[in-house]
């Protein structure tokens, strides 16, 4: 089993939502099983601060930012399924009952002129939530059979919102359980999210999916998790700063460790330890060059 991760670039519009199903389909071709996890569409974590930040201080301008970002939702949908499709009216509804719950959730944030870092989690966890399931169900109308995993229920943390701290052995227990029961589906899983004992929705600190993948590899002890994003792999340095800079083949785990720590964000530095734990390898993937090993 492989845990493959698209970041937030990989799931900007549905022409990449595309690109990322037709990789899929070519290791299905070649007889890999994986199971998948999606960060929000690209910006929507921002957007999402922003509209909560806005409303907290009783800017009605959130009002406008909200449309754009449902239009964009259902824009997807209507793009990557067609309306003759259970899967279009699968997602409409879900997504549409997120937008309204969420916008009520705006709404309270407006009246009390108050925005908690407990209620900003279950604002930003809109996002991947949105993102995996219209993914969940494009996936499925492209013939891959796919169970939709919102991660709160598998994920336990501890109630430090905005970069929960991560309960291992009842996370794991959860994550075996869940993927046991669904041997016979690709999981499409949220990143970023999960959720107190009490039910409370935490997330993992800002560039979580990454780590979401490598606690599910670890808890599966999957052969490597491929972190797919919008670069060649670890490189030298950032190559949206550095033009010369060039992919580093390999590193050690503790080398991996020290260049995240110090800024190479293609990596949320504590991804490392679970994948290191159990001896994991984290592959860094191009959604835009696949070709590249
Ligand atoms: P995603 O949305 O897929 O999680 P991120 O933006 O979090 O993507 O991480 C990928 C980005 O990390 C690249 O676009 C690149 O600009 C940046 N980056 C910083 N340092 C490095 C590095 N040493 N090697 C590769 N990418 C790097
Ligand atoms: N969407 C979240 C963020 O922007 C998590 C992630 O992309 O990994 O921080
Ligand atoms: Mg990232």
């Amino acid at each position: 089993m492989l845990v493959l991760k698209f970041g937030g670039t990989s799931v900007g519009t549905p022409a990449t939502i595309q690109s990322l199903i037709r990789i899929l389909h070519d290791y299905r071709t070649q007889g890999k099983s994986f199971t998948v996890v999606f960060s929000a569409f690209s910006k929507v974590t921002d957007t999402l601060i922003e509209l909560a930040r806005q409303a907290e201080q009783g800017d009605a301008g959130w009002h406008h930012a909200f449309e754009r970002l449902q239009t964009r939702h259902l824009e997807a949908i209507e793009t990557l399924l067609k309306p003759d499709m259970p899967e279009y009216t699968a997602a409409r509804h879900h997504i549409s009952e997120n937008f309204e719950s969420l916008r009520n959730i705006l709404h309270g944030i407006s009246l009390l002129h108050e925005v908690s870092a407990r209620s900003l989690d279950f604002v930003v966890s809109f996002g991947e939530r949105n993102a995996a399931f219209i993914i969940a169900q494009a996936m499925s109308a492209s013939g891959l059979a796919t169970v939709f995993l919102d991660a709160r229920t598998v994920i336990r943390t501890d109630a430090h919102f905005g970069s929960a701290k991560v309960d291992f052995e009842e996370s794991n227990r959860r994550i075996q359980g869940f993927y046991k029961e669904h041997q016979n589906e690709i999981v499409v899983a949220t990143g970023f999210i999960g959720s107190t004992a009490e039910g409370l929705t935490t997330t993992l600190g800002r560039g979580g999916s990454d780590y979401t993948a490598a606690i599910i590899g670890a808890a599966l002890q999957a052969e490597a998790v491929e972190i797919w994003t919008d670069v060649d792999g670890v490189l030298t340095a950032d190559p949206r700063k550095v033009k010369q800079a060039f992919t580093l083949p390999s590193m050690t785990y503790r080398e991996a460790m020290e260049m995240s720590h110090f800024g190479a964000k293609v990596i949320y530095p504590p991804t490392i330890q679970p994948a290191y734990a159990k001896n994991i390898p984290l592959v860094i993937k191009n959604t835009f060059n696949p070709a590249f090993q």
